[in-house]
């Protein structure tokens, strides 16, 4: 069992050869890495922060105290969910490949196509149960330090903390390679708004938004047009006086009333804020608002990780990583699962950590240092070439089903199956077209038909 030498190229091995690897977070891409890599002989152990799996769909009423989410000591809470949120993609789409998410009989379960979010925490743990993966999870353990000795190996550091009792209990372990899965929907990014030191309104992030009840008559300015934005300013419509959204990306004639609703309102970004109350917007609309709602996303967060700036994180870029995976330096012993966004999580899980855990066992060859590196110089001479911004280094949207098919023939296994493919594209015109009822109408039984086909032959 030869050492692993730091930023030597690796021939492909004969025989698979077992690494001890630990795994940070047991959200679905910690629990698909831990299935991944056990399945390829590997000896894992995966430290989680919380008491339970799940990640982001462990819901909790619970919020941080600092509601903006600046305070760097605030006591963190993971989830980002609300009370009402339904996924935003069809089950059948949704689940990973290995293990479909489909409906169940089981008391107590949603069955809807588009469930509510403690159906996927329901379903992530029968995952869990089905493969045995809580046996390799150390639960109630924070990971605080990841570092490199001595060029070969990795030391792990972890305490368990509890909050109330303010105790630590450290543990040091070293491991061959470490994948981190640690999400990141938790660390906000808020928009800067020139004048908002004065101004006397409330402002909060939507890390921290749970329900719609703190709004009630409330005026409420919400920033940003993603998914979380569109759920929670009709989930808050409900209640509040009013609710005007500002986004950069409205293109002009969409500016005024939303149609369908009395109370929500396109606006342009806003321009300024005053200490009147006044929100100005960029076309020279002025209301007068009692909350501002940050939906601006979240930053790639790693305050665990020591790599001497090997990898850092700039403007939202977790850079330089071979395809979204690998620093080519530090390459295989650091990989990184589930960094690419606007995708489909799960199945994207599942392709990345079957080449993690192929490659660390030397069954799947790995590029060379160089030629890693000379890509991921040509992936962002072509991301500057077109335009796009460094924060949207990781945003793979459509192109996700390539990514999957390359990683796929790395590891030599299936690709995304094509009804899958299908279903999303039909799901995201739905979604554009009838966002108020596109998760209980649609209109693509044969899909379905297809995935349940296709489900009938993996015998689970
Ligand atoms: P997470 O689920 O965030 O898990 C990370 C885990 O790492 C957590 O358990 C955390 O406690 C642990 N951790 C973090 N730091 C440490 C540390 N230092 N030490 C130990 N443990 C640590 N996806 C869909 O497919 N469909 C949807 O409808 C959908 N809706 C979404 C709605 C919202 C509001 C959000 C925020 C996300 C949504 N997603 C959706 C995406 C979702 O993030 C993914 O589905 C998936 O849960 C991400 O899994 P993950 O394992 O990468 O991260």
């Amino acid at each position: 069992n030869p050492n692993p030498t730091i930023g030597v190229p690796r021939p492909a091995m004969p025989t698979p050869i077992s690494r001890t690897v630990a795994v940070i977070g047991a959200g679905a891409a910690g629990l698909s890495a831990a299935l991944e890599l056990r399945r390829e002989g590997h000896s894992v152990v995966v430290y989680e922060r919380e008491t339970q799996i799940g990640g982001t769909w462990a819901y909790t009423p619970e919020t941080e105290n600092d509601p903006i989410g600046l305070d760097p000591t605030r006591k963190i809470v993971h989830t980002s969910l609300y009370a009402s949120l339904r996924t935003n993609l069809p089950r059948e789409v949704m689940g990973f490949q290995a293990y479909p998410f489909t409906a169940t009989e089981k008391p107590g379960r949603d069955p809807r196509r588009f469930p509510g979010h403690r159906e996927v925490l329901d379903y992530l743990r029968d995952f869990a149960e089905e493969f045995q993966l809580g046996e390799l999870v150390r639960f109630g353990r924070e990971v605080f330090h990841v570092g490199l000795i001595d060029h070969r190996k990795w030391v792990v550091k972890s305490k368990r903390v509890n909050w109330e009792l303010e105790e630590e209990e450290e543990e040091n372990e070293s491991f061959d390679a470490v994948v981190v899965c640690n999400g990141h929907y938790t660390e906000p990014r808020i928009a800067e708004i020139p004048g908002i030191d004065e101004w006397p309104g409330k402002q909060i992030h939507s890390h921290n938004y749970r329900v719609p009840d703190p709004f009630l008559d409330q005026v409420v300015v919400l920033i940003g047009s993603s998914a979380s934005a569109d759920d929670i300013s009709r989930d808050i419509a409900k209640v509040a006086k009013q609710v005007h959204i500002a986004s950069r990306s409205f293109p002009i004639g969409d500016i005024g009333k939303l149609s369908g609703h009395d109370n929500i309102w396109l606006q342009s970004m806003i321009n300024s804020v005053r200490k009147d109350g006044a929100v100005c917007f960029q076309d020279g609309n002025t209301i007068y608002a009692d909350i501002i709602l940050h939906c601006t996303g979240y930053k790639y967060h790693f305050p665990f990780l020591e790599t001497n700036d090997i990898l850092t994180v700039e403007e939202n870029r977790v850079g330089p990583l071979y395809k979204h995976v690998f620093p080519p330096t530090l390459a295989p012993w650091l990989s990184f699962v589930g960094l690419p966004w606007k995708v489909v999580p799960f199945p994207l899980f599942e392709f990345q950590t079957k080449w993690i855990a192929g490659v660390l066992s030397g069954r799947i060859p790995l590029e060379s240092t160089e030629e890693m590196k000379a890509d991921i110089e040509a992936f962002y001479s072509s991301l500057e070439e077109s335009g796009i911004p460094k924060r949207y280094t990781h945003k793979i949207g459509d192109q996700q089903f390539e990514y999957n098919d390359l990683l796929a023939a790395k590891s030599g296994s299936p690709p995304t199956e094509e009804w899958r493919k299908e279903m999303y594209f039909v799901t995201g015109r739905r979604k554009r077209s009838t966002p108020e009822t596109y998760r209980d109408q649609w209109e693509d039984q044969d899909l379905i038909s297809l995935a349940h086909q296709c489900f009938d032959k993996l015998n689970i």
